[in-house]
């Protein structure tokens, strides 16, 4: 782009966000134009766990490393009620706005990128009837968005959600596990065995998902198992 047109899109640009001003996510101040769904104030504020800087000692990795061939596990941000990360995921995932999940995976990709490498990414997948009522996979954008620093590659067909799992409150702890099982299935056995990878999820509460998902992967004998989640209550 010449100096010239550049100068003319800076104008074209902002004069766009003069008409549609874009707000902050979580204060619902006018963003300046360098800033991206998060002002820098509130991007300052993010409850950041820094687990990365220990992806085998930290406390989802110890919460979930019963769990054969895992080698790391991180979350990036602590979830709290009526907290930011609360307030981030429930955009992504009930708000329709499959952009704040690429932009949280691209700022967790921008602290991983030296860290993280496997053969592909895996993001925990959704049952059908879940897709075609958001419209996406949450798990998906976070992955794209991680793409961008990580660089690795993104699968998303070779493991599947067969069943929905109905509300899980009213139930008890053992029948919450028990409901769990035989979730998900591997469609793709080649693209598990001895291959290094990573789970992509939005959020890990009691982590019965990714116990289920990697017990269902583990059958298939893969190298190793990471998991990398945006946010968690651990
Ligand atoms: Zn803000």
């Amino acid at each position: 782009m010449s100096i010239r047109n550049a100068i003319l899109y800076n104008y074209w640009q902002d004069f766009v966000s003069l008409l549609f001003p874009e707000t902050c996510n979580h204060c619902n101040q006018t963003l300046l134009k360098n800033e991206l769904h998060l002002c820098t104030s509130c991007q300052i504020q993010l409850p950041v766990t820094n687990y990365h800087l220990c992806l085998n000692d930290n406390p989802i990795y110890n919460d979930l490393k019963i769990i054969e061939n895992l080698v790391a596990a991180t979350a990036y941000l602590k979830y709290s009620r009526h907290g930011m990360a609360q307030k981030l995921l429930k955009r992504l995932k009930y708000g329709g706005d499959y952009e704040i999940g690429k932009v949280l995976g691209s700022w967790y990709g921008s602290h991983l990128k030296e860290i993280i490498s496997a053969d592909c990414m895996i993001p925990v997948p959704i049952h059908k009837s879940k897709l075609k009522q958001r419209g996406y996979n949450q798990s998906q954008a976070i992955a794209e968005g991680l793409q961008g620093y990580v660089n690795i590659a993104i699968d998303n067909t070779s493991v599947v959600r067969n069943k929905a799992t109905a509300t899980q409150t009213k139930r008890n702890k053992t029948d919450r596990w028990v409901a769990m099982s035989e979730v998900f299935e591997v469609r793709s056995p080649d693209q598990i065995r001895n291959k290094n990878l990573v789970i992509i999820d939005d959020v890990i509460t009691t982590g019965a998902t990714i116990f289920s998902l990697c017990e269902t992967i583990n059958r298939y004998e893969p190298q190793s198992l990471q998991v990398i989640a945006i946010a968690t209550g651990k």
